[in-house]
């Protein structure tokens, strides 16, 4: 694990690694977080949520979903990430959120032609379909994506390997493996 010159900031490998401190805010270094370049840069934001796995397999006991939300709400962990991205990267990310948008659009008005119907199956579980499946494929479409939560720190993957390959160590000394 290497640091780099802003203390919440590590690297491992590939990955980006945050320390989660005091819920704040994570700014990235002010250069686009997909090619590093530092041109008419948008500043944005997103937060990533972390739950324990073990928490989705309470849903599958009966009324577990009361219990997950108890846990989801007492265990999960928040990082809003700050970052930039320039104008060109920008674009693709926009273009890429229509798609999920598109099925958000088509399970709704399934969903209505359904509540139009005399029964609301099968037009309506399409349309809930759709809904899920836009919502898992948004989620996926984040230029950060979650990896892994351990000890206070975010593993995030998702930002290119020139922004990664430009955060320099600056001889911060805290070796989170040992943290
Ligand atoms: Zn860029």
């Amino acid at each position: 694990m290497e640091a780099t010159s802003i203390s919440y900031i590590y690297k491992d490998g590939n990955y980006l690694v945050l320390d989660k401190y005091d819920n704040a805010i994570r700014d990235l270094p002010a250069r686009c977080i997909i090619c590093n370049c530092q041109d008419d840069l948008k500043y944005k934001k997103q937060v990533i949520y972390y739950i324990p796995i073990w928490t989705y397999f309470i849903i599958l006991i009966p009324i577990g979903f009361l219990f997950f939300l108890v846990f989801y709400f007492l265990f999960r962990q928040i990082l809003t990430v700050g970052y930039y991205v320039c104008p060109e990267h920008r674009k693709k990310m926009d273009m890429k959120v229509y798609r999920p948008a598109i099925g958000l659009i088509i399970g709704a008005v399934l969903i209505f032609l359904a509540t139009q119907q005399e029964s609301f199956y099968p037009l309506g579980s399409f349309g809930i379909g759709f809904l899920v499946l836009s919502g898992i494929v948004y989620l996926c479409l984040r230029p950060l994506k979650f990896k892994k939560f351990k000890k206070g720190y975010f593993w995030i993957k998702g930002p290119g390997r020139a922004f990664v390959a430009g955060l320099t160590a600056e001889g911060l000394e805290k070796n989170i493996s040992k943290a």
